[in-house]
């Protein structure tokens, strides 16, 4: 196919993309898609990429914007699940907004530059945050929308029924600006009834719906099953995903079968966080440590919608992060002994897996979508995943919204060297 000429503001040639085999060239015009060919004949200015991968662009299915880059500011001893949320929780009544906003742009900055162009941020609301926090993440996503897009997820990480005020600031979140409702049953003294609750809100307010969920590394029980019925009797199949699920890491292959087959009937998806579950799970055991990570791979094998996502960055929960999806994709892969048989499927788990699950519909390089896309040095995306390649470009609706040029190496040749 060619364009016509002098209606393309932007061609990228010699595009490797996810459903082609050779090089082909990409027309933008006005912010979108508007041409892909083997070569395209027009006049307008042009980026040769050289058979570098090129991609929607990473999608981060769960971030906590609100309460990450918090290293400095903790005096506590780096313990598990129940110290991280005690030690968030005892900090976030001096959260303020200019705080927040300068802790999640510091995040959004790095995810950007690291080729994430849509990101589902969790914020909590309670009587401790009110709604500054929320706040903060809406200024956030209307001063970053040229960079990557921001959907919100409000959620009482505190629990729901035993947290007295919580559930009338939920309503007025949903009511200024949350795009969807989260949870975390297994803090709330009543679990079953946060979930049927937050069903309950999430219907009146047609918003979808997060959990965390299934936390721990004890298979005998699991929330799953209530999330999964409730689904089925709301109607809600498509609209809901289950963060963590830790638990499925300890069931054996037949039951893990049975699992996934009820959420791909229900329609319920999972996010695995990799960087905490592997930071909090199975601290218990002092030496074959298991490692309490859910086995999405198998679970995509069943037609489950999964996702791999960030979840924490530099705070108790998770002393760790660069915003780099690539780099949780490939950790995923390494942990659960995946080759590369299966990197294209890690790919997918950050990229059009969580698009699914977010529900996006313009998401993909293909014609008539926006022009969201990154380009990662190395011949293929598979490539990229095995080596955390770094993306060395992105663009938004057909703008450049980073440069991240490729390494330069000084050999001793080269007469005039300057170093820092
Ligand atoms: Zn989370």
């Amino acid at each position: 196919m060619h364009a016509m000429p002098s209606s393309l503001d932007l061609i990228f040639r010699q595009a490797i993309i996810p459903s082609q085999d050779q090089p082909v060239d990409i027309g933008i015009s006005a912010g979108r898609i508007s041409a892909i060919s083997p070569r395209i004949v027009a006049d307008a200015p042009e980026i040769v990429l050289d058979g570098r991968a090129v991609l929607p662009g990473f999608v981060d299915s769960h971030v906590h914007l609100d309460k990450a880059c918090l290293l400095g500011r903790c005096g506590h001893s780096h313990g598990g699940l129940a110290d991280a949320i005690a030690a968030v929780a005892a900090m976030k009544r001096d959260f303020t907004v200019d705080d927040v906003y300068e802790r999640g742009a510091r995040v959004i900055e790095k995810a950007i530059a690291k080729g994430t162009t849509w990101m589902r941020t969790h914020v909590e609301v309670d009587p401790r945050a009110g709604l500054r926090s929320l706040k903060a993440i809406k200024a956030l996503k209307a001063a970053y929308a040229w960079g990557l897009e921001l959907s919100i997820c409000v959620f009482p990480q505190e629990g729901l029924t035993n947290d007295p005020g919580t559930e009338e600031l939920l309503v007025a979140a949903l009511r200024d600006g949350a795009d969807l409702l989260g949870g975390c049953p297994y803090t709330d003294s009543d679990p079953l009834a946060q979930i049927d609750r937050l069903f309950t809100l999430a219907g009146r307010f047609d918003v979808d719906l997060d959990f965390h969920l299934d936390f721990d590394l004890d298979p005998s029980w699991m929330h799953l099953d209530e999330i999964c019925r409730q689904a089925e009797r709301r109607g809600y199949q498509g609209r809901v995903a289950i963060g963590h699920v830790t638990k499925l890491s300890m069931v054996e292959p037949a039951s893990l079968a049975r699992i996934g087959q009820r959420l791909a009937e229900a329609g319920v998806a999972v996010t695995v966080l990799p960087a905490t579950d592997l930071y909090l799970m199975g601290r218990e055991a002092s030496h074959a440590v298991p490692r309490g990570l859910a086995p999405a791979h198998r679970l995509v094998e069943q037609g489950v919608v999964c996702s791999v996502a960030s979840n924490n960055i530099l705070n108790p929960f998770t002393p760790f992060g660069d915003g780099s999806l690539l780099r949780m994709a490939n950790f995923y892969a390494n942990v659960a002994q995946i080759g590369p048989d299966g990197f294209q499927r890690c790919l997918d788990l950050v990229t059009t897996l969580p698009a699914r699950l977010m529900n996006l519909d313009d998401y993909g390089i293909a014609i008539g979508n926006p022009a969201d896309l990154i380009v990662l040095d190395a011949p293929t995306g598979r490539d990229a995943l095995a080596e955390i390649a770094e993306p060395i470009m992105g663009f938004r609706g057909g703008r450049q919204s980073f440069a991240r040029p490729a390494a330069v190496l000084f050999g001793p040749a080269r007469p005039s060297r300057h170093t820092l």
